[in-house]
This record gives structure tokens, sequence and C-alpha cells, in this order.
């Protein structure tokens, strides 16, 4: 699709030519081109087959910065709105409840000015990586500030958002993060959770408050823990 195309032969010559460009095609020579004209108007094709694959891995480059963190590749708070909006949206059509999970690490101050800022950044490029293994292809993970995630699940009960939780915290708490180092890091996470659909009609303004306020309150209770905020529905 990107290549650059030169019809060569009776086609390129006259009315021929002008509907060989219109159909697509970025030069077109007639039977009689020399060499010489041939390899200067390929050149020129290829210039600027170049010059338009650089716009284009610029504006890809783009793309994928606009929507996801460079340290851990996961999606950004940006990227992060919408969706939130937009499974709300379906869960609304469908009746069927969703949940949000706000989780921040703990202690992670004491991570940096015990072990260097480096060794930060690879505690949560692992604990990024543990989230998603243990998430669902369709929920939405996002690093929504420097040391905090958000989860979105779509047709999560309680029941299910709950289980989900646990095992977060857990996959971060069970095993020591191993560094470039070869120093091992034992970190844990608060997670607060908010369903909204579980029973009565599902109130999606203030999830994320609701789940951020959950988390205040497993952080509260000594860290390393999950709280659920049913939504006053
Ligand atoms: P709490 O258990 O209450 O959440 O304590 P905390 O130390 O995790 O929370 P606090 O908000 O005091 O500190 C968060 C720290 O996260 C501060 C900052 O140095 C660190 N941090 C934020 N973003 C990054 C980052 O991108 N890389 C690294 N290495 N550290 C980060
Ligand atoms: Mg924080
Ligand atoms: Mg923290």
């Amino acid at each position: 699709r990107h290549a650059a195309v030169c019809v060569m032969g009776p086609a390129g010559e006259g009315d021929e030519a002008a509907m060989a460009l219109d159909l697509g095609a970025d030069d077109a020579v007639g039977p009689e081109v020399t060499a010489e004209e041939l390899a200067l108007r390929t050149r020129g094709l290829l210039r600027r087959k170049r010059q338009s694959d650089r716009r284009r891995a610029r504006m890809q480059d783009g793309l994928r910065l606009a929507m996801r963190d460079p340290l851990t590749g996961l999606y950004n708070r940006r990227f992060a709105a919408p969706q939130l909006a937009a499974i709300a949206a379906r869960a609304r059509e469908d009746g069927t409840p969703f949940a949000v999970m706000v989780m921040d690490l703990d202690r992670f101050k004491q991570v940096n000015d015990l072990h260097g800022h480096v060794a930060g950044d690879q505690v949560l490029v692992e604990v990024a990586r543990r989230l998603t293994a243990n998430l669902r292809d369709s929920d939405v993970l996002a690093r929504i500030g420097g040391e905090e995630f958000l989860a979105i699940l779509p047709s999560s009960c309680m029941t299910n958002a709950r289980r989900v939780a646990e095992r977060l915290c857990q996959v971060i708490d069970e095993d020591p993060i191993r560094l470039a180092s070869g120093e091992n890091l034992h970190v844990t996470i608060s997670i607060g959770v908010a369903v909204a659909g579980a029973g009565g009609s599902p109130a999606i303004e203030g999830l994320v408050e609701q789940a951020d306020l959950a988390l205040r309150e497993s952080k509260g209770a000594g860290r390393n823990q999950v709280t659920f905020r049913m939504n006053a529905a």
C-alpha cells in the first residue's frame, strides 16, 4: 500500500497515462523512455516515498505517545477517560455491572529513597507487567499517576471484581521484585474498588472518586489490601 508505483509501457502515454495517474500510480512513462530518464524518475519516487514513510512513522509515534505511558507501556490517564465513558455507556445499554479499581503502591517513596529512582522505575515496570498478566484483554489498565493505576473491568459484578482485586494484591505481595542489580524488593499495593450497576441503576458519575475513597480506606487500614464501595445507585 505504501509502495511507489510507476506505470511503464503504452499505458504510460497520453490519456492512458492520465488514467494510470488517476488510478493511483505515482508516475507513468511511455515505452520509449531512456534508462537515464527512468533512473531519474525512480530516484524521485523513492525520495518521495521515504519522506512519506517518515511522516507516517512520526504520526504513529505521536499517536502512541498520546495514548501510552512510555515507562510501563500502559495506557495513560488521557486515554483511560474516554474508555471509561465507553464502557459505562455499553454497561448502561446491556444492563450489566462493571467495576473500577484504583491501585496505589504502598510506601513507594521509600523505594526511591532507599534504592534510587532507577530501581523505582524497574518496580513500576514489573508491577505493570503483573497487573496486565492478571487482567483480561477486555479490561483497561492505565497508569494514571506516578505510582497509581486504574483498571476498568467491563461486565464484572462485585463477586468477580473482589476475586480479581484480591488476586492483584496477592501477585504483587507474594513474590519480591528482582531488580537489575540482582537485589530483591518486596512491595505491596493498596486497592479501592467501586462497582456500578450492581443492583439498581448503574450510577457511573463519581465512580472513580468512590474507588479512590475506598483506596484511602485501604491505606488507612494498614495497606496491602482491598476495600470496596457499593455504589449508592
Ligand atoms: P502511600 O503508601 O501512602 O501511597 O505512600 P507513598 O510513599 O507510595 O506515597 P507518596 O505519594 O508519598 O509518594 C509517591 C512516590 O512515588 C513519590 C515519587 O518519588 C514516586 N514516583 C512517582 N512517579 C514515579 C516514577 O515515575 N518513577 C519513580 N521511580 N518514582 C516515582
Ligand atoms: Mg500515590
Ligand atoms: Mg503510594
